[in-house]
């Protein structure tokens, strides 16, 4: 019998021979949840009973007519702010303790029209901001590989459960990198499609010109049938692209059958800028190493300079605060979750104590920064400026995307840090998000693949390519991941 805790592809074929149905595939993530759960705290609200009978009607589809979608009787978790009907959706906030969601979202529409069961929801930042998961209302997760560290965040829970080998696949939410640091921290790939790829009808705004869905898995080919059925343009999502689903899997062989390769790709490797927020020399070493794998199959290298990267980070903390301020104007006690009365009675206070007892310390620093960012006065002095560098940094990429096919550099300056080491200094926890954020700024697709350790401690390699070139970046992660094994090491939990 095939591992009930392999890849997709692995289950697939096991299903599709016959060796496991998608109820022992339920059976087997729920057993895995009871043991590894107590230690890392990935999930929220698991549906067990619902899932099993969900697997039991993909395993009679099976019977009847065979599965064609590759999804069908794989177990998967999403990240608590993508709504599902009739289901729990607190973003990991007191606020939204006790809602329900009266509709799916398109991503969970589609996944359920791909077979795909889903057996839990998993823990994040509150409201997706931070990069620890310990901003989480509900208790921190911790990293598969050091129970005393974080898995980073905030789709940590996502990153975890997949790491830990609870199911092989996950969705979860990137708007600076809460995709693809998670997965660096917890070594698994984590891949953030092209803005407005993957439709964000049902994903609770953040800041809604960066947020993207995506996939986490433990290979780039798990990564792309995700992508694959998630992707493709929704009436729902004003800013969906007009294009179809994505066929990345497809790229990822060549025409006569083989692995696709790298041969005649040239890799961008951005010029250091002595302004590179405490890259760990172990992480460098590793990234360096991947990308002399793939020189080795073939690949080209050239520099490329991104001058405007280092205004990224300032850049991203005035845009996601901005929108987030006026996003989160919606959660007043009176439309979702908690309400708070307080004793002087009338709206007003109503709104302020529902609003200062249902949201935790990092969710309101980000309302007032943001509020304060978008003030008459400031407006001009911040927001728009920090639209400016987007301009100039969306300039920066496309000149670098004249000279090479794909940029490689980590995914974060260093691993995973313990927990409570950056609770107390928010600012050093944003500044380590200086290889993440460009990405969601300027819109392009991102991939954080395996690409060995540190102490012990996963290392993430980043592959960015040009906007729309989603099959690229798996086509590339997924050749690089034919080259090397450092995919497939397990946390002994
Ligand atoms: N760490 C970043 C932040 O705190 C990214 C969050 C995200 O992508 N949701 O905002």
């Amino acid at each position: 019998m095939a591992d009930p805790l392999g890849t997709a592809a692995e289950l697939r074929a096991a299903l599709d021979a016959g060796a496991v149905s998608a109820v022992d595939l339920v059976d087997a993530a729920h057993a895995r949840a009871d043991a590894v759960e107590p230690q890392i705290k990935a999930l929220l609200h698991p549906r067990w009973e619902a899932a099993r009978a969900e697997a039991a009607e993909s395993d009679d589809r099976r019977a009847a007519a065979g599965s064609a979608s590759n999804l069908d009787g794989i177990p998967i978790v999403l990240k608590d702010n993508i709504v599902q009907r009739d289901e729990p959706a607190t973003c990991a906030s007191r606020i939204l303790e006790g809602y329900r969601s009266p509709f799916s979202a398109t991503v969970v529409d589609r996944l359920r029209e791909a077979g795909a069961i889903i057996v839990a929801r998993t823990n994040m930042d509150e409201f997706a901001m931070g990069s620890s998961t310990e901003n989480s209302a509900f208790g921190a997760t911790r990293n598969p590989w050091d129970l005393e560290r974080v898995p980073g965040g905030s789709s940590g829970g996502s990153a975890a459960a997949v790491a830990a080998g609870i199911v092989p696949l996950a969705l979860g939410s990137d708007t600076g990198g809460s995709i693809r640091q998670p997965a660096s921290f917890s070594g698994v790939v984590g891949m953030k499609p092209t803005y407005g790829r993957v439709s964000r009808f049902g994903l609770v705004a953040f800041a809604s010109s960066l947020d993207q869905i995506g996939p986490f898995a433990r290979t780039a080919e798990d990564a792309a049938w995700l992508v694959d059925a998630i992707s493709g343009h929704d009436p729902h999502d004003s800013t969906s692209l007009p294009e179809p689903a994505l066929a990345t899997t497809a790229a990822l062989t060549t025409p006569g059958g083989g692995h696709a390769d790298v041969a005649g790709l040239t890799i961008g490797i951005p010029r250091a800028s002595g302004d590179q927020a405490g890259l760990s020399p172990g992480v460098e070493e590793r990234v360096r190493e991947a990308v002399a794998v793939l020189e080795a199959a073939g690949a080209k290298t050239c520099e490329v300079s991104l001058p405007h990267t280092r205004y990224g980070v300032a850049a991203y903390y005035l845009v996601c605060t901005a929108e987030a301020s006026s996003n989160l104007a919606r959660f007043d006690g009176v439309r979702y979750g908690r309400r708070v009365e307080g004793p002087e009675g009338g709206i007003t206070a109503m709104y302020e104590y529902t609003r200062a007892a249902g949201f935790g310390d990092e969710v309101k620093r980000r309302i007032l920064l943001g509020t304060y960012a978008l003030s008459a006065g400031y407006y001009d002095a911040y927001y728009r400026k920090a639209q400016q560098v987007r301009t100039l940094l969306r300039r920066d990429f496309e000149q670098a995307f004249e000279a090479c096919d794909i940029i490689a550099m980590p995914t974060v300056p260093e691993t995973a840090f313990r927990v409570g080491e950056k609770s107390d200094d928010p600012l050093a926890m944003y500044l380590a998000d200086i290889f993440t954020v460009s990405a969601n700024l300027v819109g392009a697709p991102g991939i954080s693949l395996p690409c060995g350790f540190d102490q012990d401690l996963p290392v993430g390699l980043q592959l960015v390519g040009p906007p729309l070139e989603d099959a690229r970046v798996l086509r590339v992660a997924h050749a690089f991941q034919q080259l090397t094994r450092h995919h497939e090491p397990r946390p002994s939990l």
